[in-house]
């Protein structure tokens, strides 16, 4: 059977990498990279515009992380496909790796998913993007280079109705003094950081950090920043210039 029909509707690559040769210690990862659904799934019966919105993907997240993989030489893996499909910065275990709710928005083409459409979307999406970046480590590892994973997200500023006062903030498990040195040279440009906010880093419910990091003994941190400060391309590069020292 030809490559493409094995594929069935995930025809389109599952994950990006882009920069791979780069010769930083940093390794980029941007999980929640694209809103892209498959048309056969009818953007999962949501409507144009929340399928558009923060729910589908992180809204600039890419355009950050690809601009921080040329400004600091760093390899980048992006997703190919929408968090709402499958969520790649999950467990295949948490209640919500296919989420049949986001916030306020039910997710219609979610519910009473078969089971061989849930393993289908965890053979073409999320096991090849944790294979690639298991690969990329074990690499690294083996070349004897200094590593360190960083998540790229952001978060939409009013969440439930609640505003959020940080600008970004910088989530962590292990990797404590990594992440401390990042917070404190965001803080130097004033404005309110989080640690460990507006989330925190829970096995249960996170996987780069905790799987492909903390477990391996790697530095990991994900940053979130809040996403009206990702809306056009200064903003993007405004902070990337504000992180890049620090990663
Ligand atoms: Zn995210």
């Amino acid at each position: 059977m030809p490559a493409s029909t094995e594929r069935g509707i995930y025809r389109d690559p599952p994950l990006r990498l882009i920069n791979p040769q780069g010769r930083s210690p940093v390794l980029l990862v941007c999980e929640h990279a694209s809103r892209y659904i498959p048309a056969e799934l009818e953007q999962l019966g949501l409507d144009e515009a929340a399928s558009r919105e923060h729910i589908a993907w992180d809204i600039g997240a890419l355009a950050l992380a690809e601009t921080l993989a040329e400004r600091l030489d760093a390899p980048l893996l992006a997703a190919g496909y929408s968090r709402l499909l499958i969520d790649l910065n999950r467990p295949l275990t948490a209640p919500d790796s296919i989420p049949e709710h986001s916030e306020i928005y039910p997710i219609p083409g979610n519910r009473g998913l078969s089971e061989a459409n849930r393993i289908e979307r965890q053979r073409q999406l999320f096991e090849p993007f944790h294979r690639t970046l298991g690969e990329l480590i074990d690499q690294r590892l083996a070349d004897g280079l200094p590593l360190r994973l960083v998540g790229v997200h952001s978060f939409t500023p009013c969440y439930r109705g609640v505003q959020r006062p940080w600008e970004a903030g910088v989530l962590f498990g292990r990797a404590e003094r990594y992440a401390r040195r990042i917070i404190e040279g965001l803080r130097r440009d004033g404005g309110e950081i989080g640690a460990n906010q507006p989330y925190d880093i829970d096995p249960a419910e996170d996987m780069t950090v905790p799987v492909h990091g903390d477990e391996r003994g790697i530095d990991a941190v994900l940053i979130e920043i809040r996403n009206d400060g990702l809306r056009d391309p200064s903003g993007v590069a405004a902070w990337a210039e504000r992180l890049y020292p620090w990663l």
